[in-house]
C-alpha cells in the first residue's frame, strides 16, 4: 500500500524525524487557510498523488504570497496528473499539502527498504539526490552509498555516522541524519513497511537538515496488523479494478493484453499467462481465484475480467485441488447466466471430481469449449480471441 506525502510526514514526526510544517487542504481557500497558519514569507504547495515526479509534472510550486497559494492551489486540485513513474496513467488531485517554504543549499536521497540479495533490512543514500536520482544512479553509481543493517542487532549508532561522513556532512549534521535514520529504522519495523524514500533530504542554507519530501510503501500482508495505516488507504490513487478485486480477497492485477484469466493459485496463474503467450496470445489480468473459488468469487471474478472492453475471450484454468472440480463448473456456470458473458469463454478443468465438473460443464447448454489440457486451453483461447 502506499501513502500520500502528507500521511509519510505525520508518520515520521510520530517517530521524532523532524519534517517542516506542513498542512494538508482540499480547496484552494482551504489552502490560504493553512498557509496563513505557516509562518514566513514562502509555500510550497505540493499536489498529493501516490507517485514521485511530481516535481518535473507541475506538480510542487513555490508560492510567495497568499495569492499564489491560492493560484497553485486552484490550478492543481480537481485536475489529474501524470508523472515519468505513474506508467501512462492520470492520478486524481484531491488534497494538496501546504508547506513551509525552505532555502535549500543541497539535495540528498536516502531510503530504506528490504534488500532481498544481503536478506537485511538496507540504507541507501547518495548526496546528490533530488529530482535527477535515476540519472545519477544510472551515470555514477559509486555515488550511492549502501548500509545493511544486522537484523539481530539492529541499527547501531556508528553506521548512521559512518554514513553521514561518507556523504560528506558535518558534525551537526551527522547527528541529525543519526536520528533521522534510527527513527526510520524504528518506524519501519514497527509499521512492517517496504519502502520509505526521502528525497529530498534537503541540507538547508542554515546548515540543517530537512525533511522535503516522503515517500512510503507498506507491506500488504501485513496491513491487517496495522489498522491505523489500513485508514490512511486513498483507493481513489489505485487501479479501479484491483481494488474491487481486494474488496473479494482476489488477487488481480490488470495487464494490457486482450484474454482475460481466470485461474486459481498465483503459480498456475503465471504458468497461464506465460502458456497464453506462448501461443502468441496475450494476457489481459493476472487473476488467482485463491484456494477458496467459490460460486461467489467465481461470479466477481468473472465481472472484474469483463469490466474491460479490451477482453476478447476468457480462459478458465483451474485445478481442483482443494475445491472440486464439480463446485467450480456449478460456479462457472452460475457466473456465466448471471454476468451474461458475451465473450467465447474456454476452460481447462483437473483434478478431484473433474468428470463430474465436465459433464456439468457439457449438460450447461452454454457456450464454453472444454480444453483437454493447459496447451490446448491456450491455443483454443488464443484462437477464440482472434476469431
Ligand atoms: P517529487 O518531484 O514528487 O519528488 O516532489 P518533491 O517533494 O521532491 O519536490 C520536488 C522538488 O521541489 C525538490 O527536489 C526540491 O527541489 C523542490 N522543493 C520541494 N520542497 C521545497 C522547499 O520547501 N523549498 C524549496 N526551495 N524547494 C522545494
Ligand atoms: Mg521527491
Amino acid at each position: 500500500m502506499n501513502f500520500h506525502e502528507y500521511q509519510a510526514k505525520q508518520l515520521f514526526a510520530d517517530y521524532g524525524i523532524a519534517v517542516p510544517k506542513g498542512i494538508v487542504a482540499r480547496t484552494a481557500d482551504e489552502a490560504v487557510a493553512a498557509a496563513k497558519q505557516i509562518p514566513g514569507e514562502m509555500w510550497v504547495v505540493k499536489a498529493q498523488i501516490h507517485a514521485g515526479g511530481r516535481g518535473k509534472a507541475g506538480g510542487v510550486k513555490l508560492a510567495r504570497s497568499f495569492d499564489d497559494v491560492k493560484k497553485y492551489a486552484d490550478a492543481m486540485l480537481g485536475t489529474k496528473m501524470a508523472t515519468y513513474q505513474t506508467a501512462g496513467v492520470e492520478l486524481p488531485i484531491d488534497s494538496v499539502l501546504v508547506c513551509e517554504g525552505t532555502d535549500i543549499a543541497a539535495e540528498m536521497y536516502l531510503s530504506v527498504l528490504v534488500d532481498r540479495a544481503s536478506k537485511t533490512i538496507t540504507f541507501i543514500a547518495c548526496a546528490e539526490g533530488g529530482m535527477d536520482i535515476e540519472e545519477v544512479a544510472r551515470t555514477n553509481p559509486s555515488a550511492i552509498k549502501t548500509v545493511h543493517v544486522d537484523y539481530v542487532q539492529g541499527l547501531q549508532a556508528y553506521q548512521c555516522r559512518q554514513l553521514g561522513f561518507d556523504l560528506g556532512l558535518n558534525a551537526k549534521q551527522v547527528g541529525q541524519l543519526s536520528k533521522i535514520m534510527l527513527g526510520l529504522y524504528k518506524l519501519f519495523n514497527e509499521k512492517d513497511l517496504a519502502l520509505v524514500e526521502l528525497n529530498p533530504l534537503a541540507i538547508l542554507t542554515n546548515g540543517d537538515l530537512a525533511v522535503l519530501d516522503g515517500k512510503i510503501n507498506s507491506d500488504d500482508n501485513a496491513t491487517f496488523r496495522h489498522p491505523e495505516l489500513a485508514a490512511m488507504r486513498d483507493i481513489r490513487q489505485e487501479d479501479e479494478t484491483e481494488v474491487l478485486a481486494s474488496q473479494h480477497d482476489l488477487n488481480y492485477v490488470t495487464m494490457d493484453g486482450d484474454i482475460g484469466c481466470m485461474v486459481n493459485g498465483a503459480g498456475l496463474a503465471m504458468a497461464t499467462m506465460d502458456v497464453i503467450s506462448l501461443n502468441g496470445g496475450s494476457p489481459a489480468n493476472f487473476l488467482d481465484v485463491g484456494g477458496g473459488a467459490t460460486k461467489e468469487r467465481v461470479t466477481e471474478a468473472f465481472k472484474l475480467i469483463l469490466s474491460s472492453d479490451k477482453v476478447k475471450a476468457i480462459f478458465v484454468n483451474i485445478f481442483g485441488g482443494i475445491v472440486r472440480c464439480d463446485m467450480i463448473a456449478e460456479g462457472i456456470i452460475a457466473a456465466v447466466k448471471e454476468v451474461d458473458v458475451k465473450v467465447p469463454v474456454v476452460v481447462r478443468l483437473e483434478g478431484t471430481n473433474v468428470e463430474k465438473g465436465k459433464e456439468l460443464l457439457r449438460s450447461s447448454g452454454l457456450a464454453i469449449t472444454a480444453a483437454d489440457d493447459i496447451n490446448d486451453g491456450a491455443q483454443k483461447v488464443v484462437a477464440a480471441a482472434r476469431a
